[in-house]
């Protein structure tokens, strides 16, 4: 197992660089694969021109095949080499890629409570999917990209320098101008591509929320409206791409005209030359030819800086969250905790949802209470009082303002939340169902239990003949958050959840609400 890097103390691009950590053997193969067939691409023009020069007119023709076949043998090593790196390369991405989704999900499932009350499920599927596809495309192509260009740029400099010197000069001098170039436009093009992935963002979001709240939608007759919301976002993401194209278009544009203008200098120059009479035809023709094989690896390079920009956006909003800290978390030298009585006490609890703004009602004010184990406590009090509140204090989904909240005299803060939750069973207001079987739902709990032990479980809970009238009994397949069920079902199969996992400390919040009188005191005696 990898350690994690300290996302705190490393800059952007060293972290990415940290992430090749693990596939260096890989990293290296491709390196040498590329390097090799830029040495292969080098050495075409330079090998068939000296052949055409010195065989063909002293009729070696022997020799001439001899080197051509060495050739035609140097392209099928090339393309076997690019065999490898199209295939081993990209999977070395994609491998780096999995790396980060899967420190960005690990990440994302120790943030607390707070942390999903304000980021949308939408928002949080994009980070971890679409913002990481450039990555894997990045961490591949830029590095070979970076070489082979590289080498093929000072190879092809090299040559062209020994045919007309001032002439190269004047090709190299593009180099220059294409950094500046690029150094000028890239804060521009990095700031639209991190737009355009918000903006991706937001269609996800909107997404999830139109089709999670279609029965709503309906109900109401408002899939024109949802529909109308949709294309809006659906037009913003289109307007932000526009942004990204318009920086694109500039670069590209601007690296074309370099690029082309460099021609025509050439020839501007190179007929001076000849004017005066220190170069001739053949020289000028042989630059120019050469001039394509300097071409290919710059437009490589332009095709690079977008590449980097479009993956480092989506590296940059990885970042963001692997940088924010979930803001519950085990102390240092948390206890656990175990052989639980289940002795709750409240001590002055104070609770805002808000902490950072002092100005927030509270909505637990200065709370004191003493639960011994073995007993049954009630809150009652108007919705929206801060029941379900005080409730979630206990398993610490939420940290207290002000006070502590003990159980068997451990501040909750000083356990480990695991071990804390071990200890509690909650069956919430609206209880969450899987996508699965009843079985599967009632075996969350303890998914190693014994199929005797979760229908003792239903049985329990009152829900047991219910389940065994479902087409597939135990097996039936509930629906995506349990909308099979009904209020009632799902309730009843929540309170089966907390039988089976039979901890210590059981919170009820509202969990009978939809039940009818008789089922409801039937659960409550088997509690
Ligand atoms: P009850 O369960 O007694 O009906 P709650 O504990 O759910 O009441 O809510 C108490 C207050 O806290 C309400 O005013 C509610 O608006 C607010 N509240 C509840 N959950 C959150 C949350 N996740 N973020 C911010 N405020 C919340
Ligand atoms: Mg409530």
């Amino acid at each position: 197992m990898k350690s994690k890097p300290d996302y705190k103390n490393n800059g952007t691009f060293k972290l990415f660089l940290m992430h090749y950590k693990g596939h260096l053997g890989l990293f290296a193969l491709d390196m040498c694969c590329a390097m090799a067939v830029s040495a292969v691409d080098l050495m075409f023009p330079y090998v068939s021109k000296k052949s055409m020069e010195r065989y063909l007119p002293e009729g070696m023709f022997k020799t001439f095949f001899i080197v051509m076949s060495v050739i035609v043998a140097a392209y099928v090593v090339r393309s076997i080499l690019y065999f490898i790196i199209t295939y081993w390369g990209h999977r070395m991405g994609v491998y780096m890629e999995a790396d980060m989704r899967k420190e960005l999900f690990d990440h994302i499932e120790d943030m607390s409570f707070r942390f999903f009350d304000n980021n949308r499920t939408g928002q949080l599927m994009s980070r971890v999917t679409t913002d990481l596809f450039e990555i894997a495309e990045l961490a591949h192509h830029g590095p070979e990209d970076l070489l082979i260009s590289g080498i093929t740029i000072i190879g092809a400099f090299l040559i062209l320098c020994s045919i007309e010197w001032r002439l190269a000069l004047i090709v190299f001098a593009s180099v220059p101008v294409f950094v500046v170039f690029t150094v000028i436009l890239r804060r521009r093009m990095s700031r639209v591509s991190v737009e355009v992935k918000a903006k991706m963002a937001e269609i996800n979001t909107s997404i999830e929320s139109g089709f999670s709240g279609i029965r709503t939608a309906k109900a109401f007759a408002m899939e024109d409206k949802e529909r109308e919301k949709f294309y809006r976002t659906n037009e913003m993401y289109v307007e932000s791409r526009r942004g990204y194209y318009h920086a694109m278009a500039v670069f590209h544009g601007g690296m074309e005209f370099v690029l082309s203008i460099m021609s025509v200098l050439v020839i501007m120059a190179g007929g001076y030359y000849i004017m005066k009479g220190t170069l001739d035809y053949i020289g000028i023709v042989t630059f120019s030819l050469y001039i394509s094989t300097f071409l290919t690896p710059v437009r490589k390079l332009v095709a690079f800086v977008e590449q980097y920009i479009a993956g480092m956006a989506g590296f940059k909003r990885f970042l963001e969250i692997m940088r924010t800290d979930p803001d519950i978390t085990d102390e240092e030298n948390a206890e656990i905790l175990s052989d639980v009585k289940g002795n709750i006490r409240f001590t002055d609890v104070s609770f805002n949802y808000r902490k950072d703004d002092p100005d927030q009602p509270e909505v637990l004010n200065d709370i004191n209470i003493d639960i011994p184990a073995g007993t049954c406590f009630a809150v009652v009090g108007p919705s929206g009082g801060g029941k379900t509140t005080l409730c979630h204090l206990i398993p610490r989904f939420y940290d207290v303002t002000a006070g502590s909240i003990t159980i068997d005299g451990h501040d909750i803060r000083h356990v480990t939340q695991n071990s804390l939750r071990k200890n509690i069973g909650i069956v919430q207001q609206d209880v969450f169902m899987f996508a699965g079987t009843v079985y599967e739902n009632i075996a969350y709990a303890d998914p190693a239990a014994p199929r005797e032990k979760i229908i003792e479980a239903a049985k329990m809970a009152e829900i047991h003949d219910e389940i065994m009238a479902m087409p597939d009994g135990y097996d039936s397949y509930i629906g995506e958050r349990g909308v099979m069920l009904s209020g009632g079902q799902k309730q009843r199969i929540g309170i089966a959840r907390v039988f089976l996992k039979n901890p210590p400390i059981i919170i009820l919040d509202e969990a009978t609400s939809a039940l009818d009188a008789k089922t409801e005191y039937e659960v409550v005696n088997a509690i």
